[in-house]
């Protein structure tokens, strides 16, 4: 039984997210999508819109759920039993960063092994940073988010 974990900020979910939990879903028995709620760090969306918004779109997927976590991960995965941590990559800036945090992990608990899935190329410049950016100046998002999370976006702005 292969169960995966897939955390991050997810503020706000792109396209580039749902790819990687689609591919996730078809190779993992099970799939958990981490919405992470750290207190340091300021969100956009609280993370019940980020759950919501997740949990909308990956209704069709029997074996992905999602929760929120708001401590380390290593405590999550052991909590629910879960030994891969999966990360999306989109070149080797994001893959310097994940292999030291990945580094960390496996320093905090020895089992737990981080897999890394590169980005499909047509979903590599999608950042929710510099999505959330755009969508402030109220530029065109839909091709880099799901309509509703375009929706969300336009919303708040
Ligand atoms: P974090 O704050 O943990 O970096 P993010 O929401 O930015 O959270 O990203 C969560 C995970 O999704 C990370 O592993 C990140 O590298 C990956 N990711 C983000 N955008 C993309 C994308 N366009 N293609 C593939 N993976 C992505």
């Amino acid at each position: 039984m292969l169960r995966a974990v897939f955390p991050g900020s997810f503020d706000p979910p792109t396209l580039g997210h749902f790819n990687i939990i689609e591919r996730a879903s078809a190779i993992f028995d099970e799939l958990i999508v981490v919405v992470a709620e750290n207190r340091q760090k300021r969100y956009f969306f609280s993370a019940e819109e980020r759950v919501k918004l997740i949990a909308d779109l990956t209704r069709e997927y029997v074996n992905v759920s999602v929760l929120v976590c708001d401590r380390l991960i290593v405590e999550f995965m052991q909590q629910h039993n879960a030994r891969i941590l999966l990360r999306g990559v989109r070149g080797s800036d994001d893959f310097s960063y994940e292999f030291e945090l990945s580094m960390m992990n496996k320093a905090l608990n020895r089992n737990i092994e981080t897999l890394f899935m590169t980005t499909d190329p047509e979903y590599f410049v999608l950042r929710s940073s510099s999505i959330k950016e755009l969508a402030s100046f109220h530029g065109d998002i839909s091709g880099m988010v799901p309509p509703s999370v375009a929706e969300a976006l336009k919303a708040r702005f």
